[in-house]
């Protein structure tokens, strides 16, 4: 069921409470290394903004222990910088919701921006079910949005908890133009997509991928795998995989998926292997299933990259998961780079192709990919997610269109 966004919303004097994901990473004095995720949330703020309404922003950083305020993880520097993005003063409350943000909210002109402090400071914030917390927040607010396509797997209060506070009140509840996008992009690949449908996993295990293969299985026409998870498979096909990282425990699983593929499941032909997990180490090409002893699979081999990019050329829709080798060290990274090759002529040739969140983002962004494709996701978990066929309770609690 479609939902209604920020721009079914009229915010004209109202305030307006946005979760977003400002979980920007850090250097050790506390600087912003990417700001990314902040510029990602502006058309969504600017749009409340620009239409008189007040905007209160609340967003989780980092992993702090939930016992109140931890300098380390205050979102202090990310409410400058968004000030030095927007070009106007924002306000920051010291706590979540409580008497600060009360006050703060309650001055707020229209056009003002208020940044409440880290939500996870507060222990509700993650059991979701804090009714003081939750009711804290939704008091401060006349309407919902979620901007927070990152955090969509989970139903932490400021995600469910405080949404459905503020409708069980009688106001709105809308996604944010991210949300709305992201939804779009890989629910439209999945429940239609254009075929020949190509999924391209990769990544280290084949245990945190479990349940997307086995979705994409049933509805793509071919599922490539690269990364060490294809190792598991070649020794569950009775391959020999040298020192290569595997996980003996998912044997008996990587062969059900094996039989279960029926030919779309499609694994290397050859990897590129060394004697030693470094661009320097002593490096050879062989087939797949054929790694000497004290050598470690580090990326697919380049018949395999050219396979696989033949497959991806052709494709209607694709969608990709994890590195298809070590990307982050040269020379590995010639498989990582073949495929984005491949993925950028299939989208000039029409394809909707759609990039997963976390390394594969951080991949094409490295290789100099990210605006030659459809859509590069901002949510490593959450895309990962829906590519599992799974629906995010804290979307289906927005309000319908
Ligand atoms: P994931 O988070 O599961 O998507 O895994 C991404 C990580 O897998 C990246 O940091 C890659 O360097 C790593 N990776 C990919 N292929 C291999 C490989 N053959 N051996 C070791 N690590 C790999």
């Amino acid at each position: 069921m479609p939902k209604k966004s920020v721009a079914d919303l009229d915010p004209r004097g109202k305030a307006v409470l946005v979760r977003v994901d400002f979980n920007v990473p850090q250097d050790d004095s506390g600087a912003i290394t990417d700001d990314r995720r902040i510029k990602m949330a502006l058309p969504t703020i600017r749009s409340i903004l620009d239409r008189g309404g007040k905007a209160i922003l609340m967003s989780h950083l980092g992993r702090p222990a939930g016992k109140g305020l931890e300098p380390a993880f205050s979102l202090a520097p990310v409410a400058k910088r968004l000030g030095e993005l927007l070009g106007k003063p924002v306000l920051l409350a010291s706590d979540t919701g409580g008497a600060d943000s009360q006050a703060k909210a309650k001055a707020l002109p229209a056009g003002g921006v208020l940044v409440l402090e880290n939500v996870r400071f507060n222990k509700g914030e993650k059991k979701g079910d804090d009714a003081t917390y939750v009711a804290g927040l939704a008091s401060l607010a006349d309407a919902y949005v979620n901007d927070a396509f990152g955090t969509c797997h989970r139903t932490e209060a400021s995600m469910h908890a405080v949404p459905m506070a503020l409708k069980a009140l009688g106001k709105p509840a809308v996604s944010g133009f991210l949300v709305e996008k992201e939804i779009q992009y890989l629910s439209d690949a999945i429940a239609r997509p254009k075929r020949p449908f190509v999924a391209i996993l990769g990544g280290k295990k084949v245990s945190d991928k479990i349940a997307v293969i086995q979705n994409l299985l049933s509805i793509c026409d071919h599922v490539l795998i690269g990364g060490a998870m294809a190792y598991t498979f070649s020794l569950a096909q009775g391959g020999r995989t040298g020192k290569s990282l595997v996980e003996p425990d998912k044997l008996d699983l990587a062969k059900e998926l094996l039989a279960h593929g029926n030919g779309k499941l499609v694994l290397p032909v050859d990897t590129h292997c060394a004697d030693d997990f470094s661009s320097g180490a002593n490096k050879k090409i062989v087939r797949a299933g054929e790694i000497p002893d004290g050598f470690e699979g580090l990326d697919i081999g380049p018949e395999t990259a050219q396979k696989y990019a033949g497959i991806i050329r052709s494709a209607g829709t694709v969608v990709w998961n994890g590195p298809m080798g070590v990307f982050e060290m040269p020379p590995f990274d010639a498989g990582t780079k073949a495929v984005a090759d491949a993925v950028a002529d299939a989208t000039v040739k029409g394809a909707i192709t759609i990039i997963g969140g976390g390394d594969s983002a951080a991949a094409v962004e490295q290789l100099g990919y990210a605006d030659k494709v459809s859509h590069v996701s901002t949510g490593g978990g959450a895309s990962l997610e829906m590519l599992e066929g799974k629906a995010f309770a804290t979307v289906a609690v927005l309000d319908d269109k």
